[in-house]
């Protein structure tokens, strides 16, 4: 499939959010004419203004998304909550709803109907262009396989579809939504994202070709074989996520026997324990640095190993389980144990995983949608 004009142009403004005439020519390799002709034909889509350039030149034509046209939603379906969020071409916010989820709620059929009743509550649904869906889960075409929701190929086309009968929409994997978030923010450099929380995953956004979402890929490190006997959820025996994740330091700090199998099947009854380990570092420094070694030195010996293969721009640290403290002592590991520099750069829980779910969305809009 041969990616069009527009479709290039549309998807830079996507990236960019405002881009000049000339900078556009410059990055598609087109001429002003081929420009203009297109502009045309996609004007009701886009914005123009002018702004004064500085220094004496003549002020400079942008252009940005329609923010009226692009309306998308995104939504993230997570273990606790489900959130919904609105947004316009600018990515400015609409609306926004949090919805908790409790354990009569997981499962195929339960969050279907869950999800409907969520989606009652949406204004203006005609107006929706896409809707971008994140799960904790594993995606495999549009279907969503998670131990954690308890679905299995599970698929929400219809619901949406009957609420955003005007809508392109795609389903991606958390960590893969933060990744398109990012990807967005360090207009479109290669990088690498790790989440650490009760989970471990990892997702590299390559600047590589647009088709097919190629230029992505979900790292499933926390089911690498890692070492140990444990026998984890996912099937498999000695994973990461046995040793490193915040299973394993909740392990050491007060549950000796705990299996990761429970662990999972309870997870909403640790709240408090989790906040509590997560939080050691403040006031039991020492403890902290012990409980959490054996973490950073696995983390350390993964993620070195991965940004030598993919080389991404820059590694990006976010997830439930990660804090200042901890991105300190993890990137000290990391640059103390590689003379090549690893560029770590700690995000918190500042990611917005509907934002990057829309985002996608909005991707598949323009190559599908558009000619
Ligand atoms: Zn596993």
């Amino acid at each position: 499939m041969e990616i069009s004009t527009s479709q290039k142009i549309l998807n830079e403004l996507l990236i960019s959010y405002k881009i000049s005439r000339t900078e556009l020519e410059k990055k598609l390799n087109i001429t002003p004419s081929t420009l203009s002709y297109t502009i045309k034909k996609i004007k009701d889509l886009i914005e123009i203004y002018k702004e004064p350039s500085l220094g004496q030149g003549r002020p400079k034509q942008y252009l940005s998304l329609n923010k009226d046209y692009w309306i998308s939603l995104g939504v993230k379906v997570g273990r606790d909550y489900v959130n919904i969020t609105k947004l316009n071409g600018r990515f400015e916010i609409l609306e926004r709803y949090t919805f908790k989820l409790s354990k009569k709620n997981i499962g195929n059929e339960n969050l279907s109907k869950f999800l409907n009743d969520a989606f009652e509550k949406i204004s203006e649904k005609e107006n929706i262009k896409a809707v971008g869906m994140a799960f904790s889960g594993e995606v495999v075409e549009q279907k969503i396989n998670s131990k954690i929701l308890k679905l299995e190929n599970f698929s929400p086309e219809k619901i949406v579809k009957t609420h955003f009968k005007n809508s392109v929409h795609s389903i991606l994997n958390d960590v893969e939504a933060i990744a398109t978030e990012e990807y967005i923010k360090y207009k479109g450099e290669d990088i690498l994202v790790i989440n650490y929380g009760t989970g471990i995953g990892a997702c590299y956004y390559g600047n590589g070709e647009l088709k097919n979402n190629k230029n992505r890929k979900i790292i499933e490190i926390g089911h690498f074989f890692a070492g140990g006997h444990e026998k984890c959820y996912c099937g498999s025996t000695g994973c990461l996520e046995t040793l490193a994740s915040d299973y394993a330091v909740l392990k050491k700090f007060k549950f000796n026997n705990l299996k990761i199998v429970d662990f999972i099947e309870n997870e909403e009854n640790f709240e408090n324990d989790l906040k509590e380990v997560r939080t050691l570092y403040k006031t039991f420094k020492k403890r902290a640095e012990d409980i959490y070694e054996d973490t950073f030195n696995y983390l350390t010996i993964f993620i070195s190993t991965i940004f030598r293969i993919l080389e991404p721009k820059k590694v990006i640290l976010t997830g439930e389980g990660v804090t200042p403290w901890f991105s300190q002592m993890l990137q000290k590991k990391i640059i103390n144990s590689n003379k090549i520099p690893i560029p770590i750069i700690f995000r918190g829980l500042e990611n917005n995983i509907e934002l990057g779910a829309s985002i996608n969305a909005l991707q598949k809009y323009i190559m599908t949608k558009i000619e």
